[in-house]
């Protein structure tokens, strides 16, 4: 129970209102500790409550040691707009009763607007680590007051190349400051630079790694011949599955337009959600997800990490992420406090390695699913060694003709991308996105 932390009752009063009665495992962890003052290395994955693990415990302290004319107390980074949007709503949430003040800044808004929301002087700010940085150059002693400096989903701050700007955030705060880390994973390259940069003998909190199997979400897996089975298949699942919502995730932003349209011209309540969008566009499609004016989200990786949307109960990989990493944060939109939740990924030849290092990552095996009415020719390999990838050389395709063809002559001139949009013969990376590469773990 939550009454166990003796939280400011004005939390406890929050705490009632949302509903929330017992705290998660990384919240049981990650209260006392915070409370007491220690910085933390936290090792959670979304859905497991980690931000009230860190928002609670911050509130708390800065209630008991009021500091008046102190600037902003306590800052949270989170690596993408969608994430620090979702970290204020809760903070705010758990703050209501306080008086506590929270101010967002990240980028793609105007910057006017967020000069003002610091001179408001809020106790807690929600950043993007770039657009803070932006903000210090023009007033490095801004976050100078800043006693407790939260870092969530640090591996992916680091994978989309903050780390420099972190830690010159870091040395931008209060020199004695309270450090709490959170990570999905551990073993992201250069987290322990990092951990050593800004971490102060912290305590190790791990509950969940990444690699943790998700009991809550059945992890399929359909074969398909190309994109146009895949759409079929899509197009099955989307009629026939039952789900209150759905997202969809493609590697590229030309994928998901091209099946945002596909979608929309069969009548679909469809969004679409990628880093080409501005971020009105991107807040517009989030606000209609939540309010559940959208049934299908198609998206990029943008939306894999952080996004909290409790009705989504199915998750379709239309393409195969290019990390073991990326596919548990897809799949991590569903099975979400406590729900249960479907993940099912379509995979053609030239994704099959990739879902074996998946498997092998997760220690998992995905369900083999077939779908009578839309079995392809694609079986799978023949043989397969024991990492679970195909035994021998790739064989020849019989449809190109006898090997005793002379082969063609070989151009110099780069191929330029098909114009198809779909079809078994268009290229599988004919859209400019590079092939799939599992990262090396
Ligand atoms: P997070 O991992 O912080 O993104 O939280 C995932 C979801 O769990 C959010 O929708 C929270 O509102 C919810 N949540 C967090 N803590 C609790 C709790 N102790 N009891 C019930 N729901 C919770």
């Amino acid at each position: 129970m939550f009454t166990e932390f003796n939280l400011n009752p004005l939390l406890e009063k929050a705490l009632k209102a949302l509903e929330f009665t017992t705290p998660t495992p990384v919240q049981t962890q990650a209260i006392p500790v915070a409370l007491a003052g220690n910085d933390i290395m936290a090792c959670a994955q979304t859905g497991s409550g980690k931000t009230a693990a860190f928002i609670l415990p911050t509130l708390h302290n800065l209630m008991n040691n009021p500091q008046p004319n102190s600037g902003t107390r306590a800052l949270v980074l989170a690596p993408t707009r969608e994430l620090a949007r979702q970290l204020f709503k809760q903070c705010e949430a758990l703050a209501k009763f306080t008086g506590i003040q929270t101010g967002l800044i990240t980028g793609g808004e105007s910057f006017k607007f967020q000069a003002a929301t610091f001179r408001k002087n809020p106790e807690i700010i929600i950043s993007t680590p770039g657009r803070l940085i932006d903000h210090l150059g023009r007033k490095p002693t801004l976050m100078e007051d800043v006693e407790v400096l939260i870092l969530d989903e640090a591996d992916r701050m680091l994978d989309m190349g903050f780390a420099e700007d972190v830690t010159g955030i870091a040395d931008a705060c209060k020199k004695q400051h309270q450090t709490l880390l959170f990570s999905a994973t551990m073993n992201q390259k250069g987290i322990r630079h990092i951990i050593k940069q800004v971490l102060n003998e912290p305590v190790v909190i791990s509950v969940d790694e990444i690699k943790d199997k998700h009991a809550s979400i059945t992890q399929q897996m359909i074969l398909a011949d190309d994109d146009q089975h895949k759409d079929r298949l899509m197009t099955w699942m989307l009629a026939n599955e039952t789900y209150r919502q759905c997202i969809i995730f493609c590697n590229t932003k030309i994928k998901t337009d091209e099946i945002y349209h596909f979608l929309r011209f069969h009548k679909h309540k469809v969004g679409v959600l990628h880093g080409d969008m501005t971020q009105d566009e991107r807040n517009h499609i989030m606000s209609r997800m939540q309010q559940g004016h959208i049934s299908v989200l198609v998206a990029t990786d943008v939306a894999s990490r952080g996004l909290d949307v409790k009705n989504i109960d199915l998750v379709i990989n239309y393409d195969l992420p290019r990390s073991a990493d990326d596919y548990v944060h897809r799949i991590g939109r569903t099975g979400r406090a406590g729900e249960q939740g479907i993940a099912v990924s379509l995979i053609n030849h030239f994704e099959w390695n990739l879902k074996s290092t998946i498997e092998r990552y997760l220690q998992t095996e995905l369900e083999v699913r077939k779908i009578k009415a839309l079995i392809g020719k694609y079986k799978g390999p023949k043989k397969l060694k024991s990492n679970g990838k195909p035994v021998g050389k790739k064989k020849k395709d019989p449809s190109k003709g006898s090997a005793k063809k002379p082969a063609a002559k070989k151009s110099n001139k780069p191929k330029a991308a098909s114009s198809k949009p779909r079809g078994p013969s268009t290229p599988r990376f004919g859209d400019g996105s590079a092939p799939f590469k599992p990262k090396k773990q």
